[in-house]
């Protein structure tokens, strides 16, 4: 069986989680969670950077931070994952849908202002498969309209718009290092932002609502509740995992990219035929191989060739059933303007075995078997 993705394991993991233990700390902001901060922050770019339990706890602090209240509306892409959504839901917010480019599956940026009311408090670009979203045209939309910008960069870690780091551009970036990501700590993420206004409030939301970030740092004598908050820290065993995948991030990132641009290369010729179509990247993105997805003709073509991939035991997935479309995305949200191409493009999209520990081998049975598909 080839599987669809297994968690990526370079090599230090273990003896990183060793040494966190021998340090007799394990709880968050220890020295393995502030190294992948440090190296985040340096390779990235940017001010702030916090290890969260997940993206979508980092999306849920986003939520906090840029104080949505019951009512306002969010804007984003149906084609998403749910966390996107919910994270806002959870503080009351109204989903507006936006209708997605065909060509990158990203919200389209075209579409963005007419969705706007006076309502609207944040724009959600995500990052498909770590192709960035228009940036430039989102940002300037959401000056004008004074309103606040937070990426779901989940899928764009190491990925860049115009040579910025996707998660850095808006106000708030959100990642994941699920270990369907491309660098994981198993369950984890990290929320991002420039603007040091937010650092104490991040801070104290971050850590049950307490000032233990200040009294780590020496800057008050005792810790206190200050505001609300949550308990979005990971365990150092996890940041251990994390930070031994960090430093090899080269070695992951080139490992995805030979099976990226292999199947690339080998399908291209479906393509060609009209049988296939292949992602696309826009000349000022630079993407990092997080998923390598085909589209053929409709649903009952992806369905045939899911199962006969699936006969010759090949783990290939569909993905995102349009939020607008489920039980809760009809109960928070409605659609601006038409589907035109969310649901249509969603139900013709598969994605290929992708992980960094993939076999060569298995990535070449993997294209053999779709040239060998004859029902195209
Ligand atoms: C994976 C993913 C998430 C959720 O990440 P978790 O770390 O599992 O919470 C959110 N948004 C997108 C686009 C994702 O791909």
């Amino acid at each position: 069986m080839i599987d669809f993705n297994r968690p990526a394991f370079v090599g230090k993991e273990l003896s990183y989680i060793e040494d966190a233990i021998h340090r007799g700390m394990l709880c968050g902001d220890g020295e393995y969670t502030k190294k992948c901060s440090r190296w985040m922050e340096e390779r990235f770019h940017v001010g702030h950077v916090m290890l969260t339990t997940s993206c979508t706890h980092a999306l849920e602090m986003a939520a906090f931070l840029t104080d949505i209240q019951p009512g306002d509306e969010v804007i984003m892409p149906s084609y998403t994952f749910v966390s996107t959504a919910d994270a806002f839901v959870l503080r009351g917010a109204k989903i507006v849908f936006v209708d997605i480019r065909p060509d990158t599956m990203n919200i389209d940026e075209k579409l963005i202002e007419q969705a706007i009311t006076d309502r609207t408090k944040v724009i959600v670009p995500v990052h498909y498969a770590g192709v960035a979203c228009e940036m430039d045209t989102i940002m300037d939309i959401a000056r004008k309209h004074n309103l606040k910008v937070v990426e779901d960069a989940a899928q764009g870690v190491d990925a860049y718009y115009k040579g910025r780091a996707l998660g850095t551009i808006g106000d708030f970036g959100c990642y994941s290092f699920h270990e369907t990501k491309n660098y994981t700590m198993g369950e984890g993420g990290a929320v991002l932002f420039n603007d040091d206004a937010y650092q104490e409030k991040a801070e104290i939301l971050r850590e049950k609502g307490t000032d233990r970030s200040k009294f780590f740092r020496g800057q008050v004598d005792k810790y206190r509740w200050m505001d609300y908050g949550s308990s979005y820290l990971p365990s150092e065993l996890n940041a251990a995992y994390l930070y031994a995948q960090l430093e090899e991030h080269q070695k992951i990132s080139d490992k995805r990219m030979e099976i990226y641009n292999f199947y690339n290369r080998n399908l291209a010729f479906l393509a060609e035929e009209g049988k296939i179509e292949q992602p696309y990247v826009p000349e000022e993105c630079e993407h990092n191989a997080h998923m390598y997805y085909i589209k053929v003709h409709d649903m009952d073509v992806r369905t045939r060739l899911i199962r006969y991939l699936r006969q010759k035991e090949i783990g290939c997935v569909f993905h995102y059933v349009p939020l607008h479309s489920a039980p809760a995305g009809k109960k928070f949200g409605r659609f601006s303007g038409e589907d035109v191409y969310t649901t249509k493009e969603s139900e013709r999209l598969m994605r290929l075995p992708m992980f960094y520990n993939l076999d060569m081998e298995d990535a070449k049975k993997v294209v053999d078997a779709i040239v060998s598909f004859d029902d195209f």
